[in-house]
């Protein structure tokens, strides 16, 4: 059986990389995958330009002529770079071109204006509130890599830096789809034995957040034919990502079609939860996962080999988030798998905290409400005290945020302001 390691490993390695690039403008680029190195087009900034409003001098001028120079012209942003009267002040503003001939800008809080003259207050450093042309990039410098996922950030930085059309691989296509005899759709109504089914929307939703095109492949029976039928589309995807049926019990399906399609590169993984979990290619593009079907094995498995996949088919670095944090309770255990403890975690007075959940069965989801993070327990461990140190993977930063009431539940004592 793999550890995670070597089957996240045997994940990176078994993908086979995207070739297919489109074009995209600046505006659509916000999450994909750069197919492109990008270099600056422009210097940045791209000429000498004042930090703040004042006057823009040439500090020798004013030790020659002591702190007092007439005032003439002025350089609003948007304005040609001009020329500055030599042994003058130029009245300047925040990002107006600094004029040839001058090498400061004085604040106006230090300045007293006299008619038509300006009198500095303090002695003045050249270099003073001027930024430099190319003092934060050159023309031609690189700004990023192939494989880069871009992100709000980027935009800002390629715009400054005049890209407006980047090469992106084009969005990997899945299809999701469950198996199970006992699952229904939330819309319907549920007959004696039948469940809800989650697992589908929550893989696709999560597939969508990595830039995935997802198909619905709908519920299907644990029955061969069925399956065969479905997944006879496999290769047309870049991805089948399945749940359930995917373990060694009677209904053991899934992999078995798996295997007939296509080449099952592993199936087990020494985690929990999520111990039955395959991966492998379909002829030369398409990779599938069976992932389990407990929804939180579910879960688990995708952020630790599906996550990563989608990483290394847009020819990126997954990303390993790991984090310490201090364990506000104790875990005990026999050791045996690597597991993945659905946590709570919050930041208090500069400290992250991590709260295992209580319900850690792999069915029970009522905890998901509280989940943000994963605490990892090593397969050689047998748990951890309150006030360890716990290796912890983020997951939905969006709920990082802690009330006082969470933190009441944990044990602290909160005060208003
Ligand atoms: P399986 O992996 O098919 O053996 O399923 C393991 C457990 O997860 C069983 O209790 C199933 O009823 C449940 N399960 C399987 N698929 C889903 C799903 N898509 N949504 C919710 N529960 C599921
Ligand atoms: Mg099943």
């Amino acid at each position: 059986m793999l550890s995670v390691e070597q089957a996240r490993d045997a994940v990176i390695l078994g993908v086979r990389a995207v070739g297919d690039v489109e074009q995209v403008s600046l505006g659509e680029a916000n999450g994909r995958f750069l197919a492109q190195d990008v270099r600056a087009q422009i210097d940045h900034p791209l000429f000498d330009n004042s930090a703040m409003d004042g006057y823009a001098v040439n500090s020798s001028d004013l030790v020659m002529h002591d702190q007092v120079l007439p005032l003439a012209g002025t350089s609003r942003c948007g304005d040609a770079p001009s020329t500055l009267t030599a042994g003058s002040a130029m009245r300047i503003f925040t990002g107006a071109p600094l004029p040839a001939g001058a090498n400061a800008v004085v604040i106006q809080e230090e300045v007293k204006q006299a008619g038509a003259r300006v009198v500095v207050c303090a002695p003045v450093q050249p270099g003073a509130n001027v930024r430099r042309q190319g003092e934060d990039f050159r023309a031609g410098d690189m700004l990023y890599s192939y494989g880069r996922r871009l992100s709000a950030l980027d935009i800002a930085l390629l715009g400054t830096a005049g890209v407006a059309q980047l090469k992106v691989y084009r969005r990997a296509r899945a299809l999701v789809l469950a198996t199970g005899d006992e699952l229904v759709q939330p819309s319907a109504r549920l007959k004696p034995g039948q469940i809800y089914e989650s697992n589908r929307l929550v893989t696709a939703l999560q597939l969508q957040d990595l830039g995935v095109v997802v198909d619905d492949g709908g519920i299907v029976r644990d029955d061969l034919a069925a399956l065969r039928r479905v997944l006879a589309r496999a290769n047309d995807y870049d991805f089948v990502i399945t749940s359930g049926g995917a373990s060694v019990g009677d209904h053991d399906l899934v992999k078995q079609v798996f295997s007939e399609i296509g080449e099952i590169n592993f199936w087990k993984v020494k985690i929990k939860p999520g111990k039955p979990l395959a991966f492998g290619r379909i002829g030369e593009g398409a990779h599938f996962f069976a992932l389990p079907g407990n929804p939180v094995s579910s879960l688990v498995t995708f952020k630790l080999f599906v996550e990563p996949a989608i990483y290394a088919w847009n020819h990126a670095a997954p990303i390993q988030l790991q984090l310490k944090a201090t364990a506000v309770d104790g875990f005990h255990r026999s050791a045996g798998r690597t597991e993945f403890l659905r946590a709570h975690v919050y930041a208090r007075a500069g400290t992250l905290y991590a709260r295992a959940l209580s319900a850690q069965g792999s069915h029970m989801v009522g905890a998901l409400r509280e989940t943000n993070a994963l605490i990892r327990v090593e397969a050689e461990d047998r748990g951890f005290e309150r006030g360890d140190q716990v290796a912890v993977i983020p997951l939905v930063l969006d709920s990082w945020q802690t009330t006082p009431a969470q933190l009441a539940t944990h044990g602290w004592q909160t005060t208003p302001g």
